[in-house]
């Protein structure tokens, strides 16, 4: 990563976990703006490549239209490039990683920072909300902007508000491919909380279900409170290692 004259032991490394549709997006947007942090959302990255036409997005897409992962290889790839290009404080990884080889990947390339993974926030709903809240989700093929008929609809009914496009479901928030993402998530995803208990990351869970609102105040209030003991996490892993 390209930091300057920025120490890198000062860069805040935050990892959200949670199952799609949960608000992870969201919340990591908030959090990454109101610190003047990056956010990597390999997602997002993943959707650009797509729309772009570029390699990866058209080697990526069959695995997302089906709810699948795309390979490890080709998301490690893309993290590095994206770190490579980032100056910030902190990061916010959204959507990253997503199995343990991802995580054991990020946990290399960090240890070239001399920087590990601080805090892990995993944001927890029960299915049914996390479901209801897929099918609501609407989002713009031309710019990307996201929005909920439920939670956050547009002011102008299916168009954006950024650049007046119409509004479309992403073609993996179908029932049948909802489900699919909610399996791998169990199988392959929800296995890293146990993983950064054992680095001795700090692992905060955030309760998702409620407004936008209210669950940036549980997550400003979980990471407020842990603040202090990040340094403690830091000597706890110390001794882990
Ligand atoms: P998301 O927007 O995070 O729900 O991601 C949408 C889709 O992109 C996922 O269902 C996967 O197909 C793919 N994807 C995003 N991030 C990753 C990742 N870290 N590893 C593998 N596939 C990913």
């Amino acid at each position: 990563m390209k930091r300057r004259a920025r120490d890198s032991r000062s860069l805040m490394i935050l990892v959200l976990l949670g199952p799609p549709g949960v608000g992870k997006g969201t919340q990591g947007e908030l959090v990454a703006g109101e610190r003047g942090w990056r956010r990597i959302a390999t997602g997002d990255l993943l959707r650009v490549a797509v729309r772009g036409g570029t390699e990866l997005g058209r080697r990526a897409k069959c695995y997302m239209d089906a709810g699948e992962l795309v390979p490890d290889e080709l998301i490690v790839a893309m993290v590095r490039e994206a770190l490579a290009g980032a100056d910030a404080d902190g990061v916010v990884f959204d959507g990253f990683p997503r199995t343990e080889a991802q995580a054991a990947a990020l946990d290399e390339v960090l240890d070239g920072l001399r920087r590990p993974v601080d805090r892990v926030l995993v944001f927890e709903a029960p299915e049914p909300v996390v479901v209801r809240r897929l099918s609501g989700r609407r989002s713009c093929p031309s710019c990307g902007a996201v929005y909920n008929v439920y939670l956050a609809p547009p002011r102008e009914d299916e168009r954006c508000e950024r650049c007046g496009s119409e509004l479309a479901r992403r073609s993996d928030d179908e029932p049948e491919t909802v489900r699919r993402r909610l399996a791998v998530y169990r199988e392959e995803t929800a296995p890293l909380i146990a993983y950064y208990e054992r680095r001795g990351a700090e692992v905060l869970r955030v309760a998702a279900d409620g407004t936008v609102e209210e669950v940036r105040c549980r997550v400003r209030e979980a990471l407020g409170r842990t603040g202090s003991s990040t340094a403690a996490a830091r000597s706890r892993r110390a001794g882990h290692l």
